[in-house]
């Protein structure tokens, strides 16, 4: 029985930027979770699957971001292994794929998969979902650091592990365009409660950490760059680059890294708009440019 349940859980980081997709290794195969974004690295990972002389039983998504699912294809090419999710994801997943490679195109090229396999096998949120000789616990958590995650917890007989999409980011900048924070927030606080405080959490971006700790950092994170925005429009008057700038000096103190970096840029304005930031109104600005004939 108990032999029954070994399982090793492989990171996979990609080289485009650093995601993270995982094999779980059973006694007689392979299931992947999450499948990074591009064409090169999804060829890598089915290499590392080959690697490993088990069948691919199945991929699991964990959230609706392309980092994530992008790579599903060229891992399965025609191969037809079922790739499982929540209701809510596979749904934005499918809604946003369009807008996606509007936005994915121009940055990565052929990078981004011509085209995207989605969910195949949808599950719900508290369902046990048993593959192969492995057993994952599902939790539905709806909005948060995308517009739908949720996290699925791994059953075995070791130390507990849980494969929890970007609800944590491992030390690393965080995107947070779609504006959920304050759902994210909240499942952070939720997820506290319920993971065993020993847990492994194994993260979409970065080195898996034990414990709850990484919960906390990840809520401070996200706390710390509202401030720092509401700072940087409403006290400073900042806009533009001059905001980027800004704000990217001010989360580097937070977390002096540059991984992911990009990505706390790119949401900015985003979020800017999402909290209904406006620099005041200066009047006297306004009176010198109107003036401004010397
Ligand atoms: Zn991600």
């Amino acid at each position: 029985m108990k032999a029954e349940r070994e399982i090793t859980v492989h990171r996979f980081e990609a080289s485009l930027f650093p995601v993270n997709a995982y094999l779980v290794e059973t006694r007689t195969s392979i299931v992947v979770v999450d499948a990074t974004l591009g064409v090169s690295d999804g060829k890598t990972l089915r290499s590392r699957v080959e690697a490993l002389r088990k069948p691919l039983a199945a991929v699991i998504i964990t959230h609706a971001h392309p980092d994530h699912y992008g790579g599903v294809n060229p891992l399965l090419g025609d191969a037809d292994v079922p790739v499982f999710a929540v209701a809510g994801v596979n749904d934005v997943i499918r809604r946003d794929d369009a807008a996606k490679e509007q936005i994915l195109r121009p940055m990565f090229g052929d990078e981004w998969p011509a085209t995207r396999t989605f969910p195949t096998r949808i599950v719900q949120g508290g369902e046990r979902v048993s593959i192969a000789d492995a057993m994952f616990a599902v939790t539905d958590l709806g909005p948060s650091e995308s517009p739908h995650d949720s996290m699925w917890r791994l059953e075995s007989d070791g130390a507990p592990g849980v494969f929890v999409g970007d609800l944590v980011y491992s030390h690393m900048h965080a995107f947070l365009a779609d504006g959920f924070y304050d759902r994210w927030l909240v499942n952070l606080e939720q997820s506290k409660r319920e993971l065993p405080a020993d847990a492994m959490l194994f993260m979409g971006h970065g080195q898996p950490v034990a414990g709850q700790a990484m919960l906390d950092w990840q809520a401070n994170y996200i706390r710390r760059f509202l401030d720092v925005l509401r700072t940087a429009v409403e006290h400073d008057g900042l806009q533009g680059d001059a905001l980027e700038d800004a704000v990217t000096a001010q989360m580097k103190k937070f977390l002096p890294r540059d991984d992911l970096l990009f990505l706390m840029r790119l949401s900015i304005e985003p979020m800017r708009v999402r909290l209904g930031l406006r620099q005041e109104l200066r009047q006297s600005d306004d009176g010198l440019s109107a003036t401004g004939e010397r």
